[in-house]
């Protein structure tokens, strides 16, 4: 086996402004393909009203995390909006070695390291139809102070000024629409050649077919 088909899993990034709809898509999505893990980041912001630690998030203190990161437990970690954020390594590589799709909703700093370590990740970048749009929506879910929504608001343009590192970009406008567009990205990236070959490695050989 080469290191190439070590991992049998797709890995799927999913970045976008806070308040574009990621977290809602995601979640649609794997409502539909429950076939597909959500890596669970760890986290220095504090909990919003109805999150659990283990579910949104693993919580953790400055201190905590800034030794984890030292000693190489995150496969990426970036500073996003005054707190940090990671992906656990282990979690992924084992998923991925076992064959199961791992979905990132991270940030853009953080899909640039994972696509550096895993360049067959799939990069999605969420857009909203608009700034104003965007704005509505984090007054709207409310589960933010008014400081912090200004803060991420501002923070916006300069994370869709990311958006062209990505392969495949959706806008988030109609939600019906933007779930059929990520879920035919997943379905597609799971006919690439070498994730088929992978994942049906005995009838590959019964057909003769060698990977180059
Ligand atoms: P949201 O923007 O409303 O989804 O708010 P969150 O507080 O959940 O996420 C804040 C930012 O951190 C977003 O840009 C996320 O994509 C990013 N983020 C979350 N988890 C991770 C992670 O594990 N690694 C990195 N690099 N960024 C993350
Ligand atoms: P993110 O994870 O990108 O910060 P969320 O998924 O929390 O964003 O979505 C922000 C808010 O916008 C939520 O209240 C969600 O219900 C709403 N929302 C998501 N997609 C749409 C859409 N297509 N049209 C209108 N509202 C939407
Ligand atoms: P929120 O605080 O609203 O949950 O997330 C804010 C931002 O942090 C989002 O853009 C989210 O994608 C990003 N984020 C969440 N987890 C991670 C992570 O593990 N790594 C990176 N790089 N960004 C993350």
């Amino acid at each position: 086996m080469t290191q190439a088909n070590a991992f049998s899993g797709s890995l799927f990034m999913v970045v976008a402004p806070s308040g574009a709809g990621k977290s809602t898509l995601v979640n649609a999505l794997l409502a539909q393909e429950p076939a597909i893990k959500l890596s669970i980041s760890t986290t220095t912001r504090a909990p919003r009203p109805g999150e659990t630690h283990g579910k949104q998030y693993y919580f953790t203190s400055a201190e905590d995390f800034v030794a984890r990161a030292a000693a190489g437990e995150f496969l990426e970690w970036a500073e996003v909006h005054g707190n940090y954020y990671g992906t656990s390594r282990i979690m992924v590589e084992q998923q991925m070695k076992t064959g199961t799709d791992i979905l990132l909703e991270i940030d853009w700093q953080g899909a640039r390291q994972v696509k550096k370590q895993f360049p067959q990740a799939a990069g999605i970048f969420i857009l909203p139809p608009s700034i104003a749009a965007l704005e509505e929506r984090l007054n709207k879910r409310a589960t933010d102070e008014p400081h912090v929504i200004t803060r991420r608001l501002l923070a916006a343009g300069g994370e869709i000024a990311h958006a062209p590192e990505f392969e495949y970009a959706i806008i988030n406008e109609e939600f019906s629409v933007a779930l059929s567009e990520l879920s035919a990205i997943v379905r597609a990236a799971r006919c690439r050649f070498a994730q088929q070959a992978a994942r049906n490695a005995s009838l590959f050989a019964q057909l003769g077919i060698h990977a180059e």
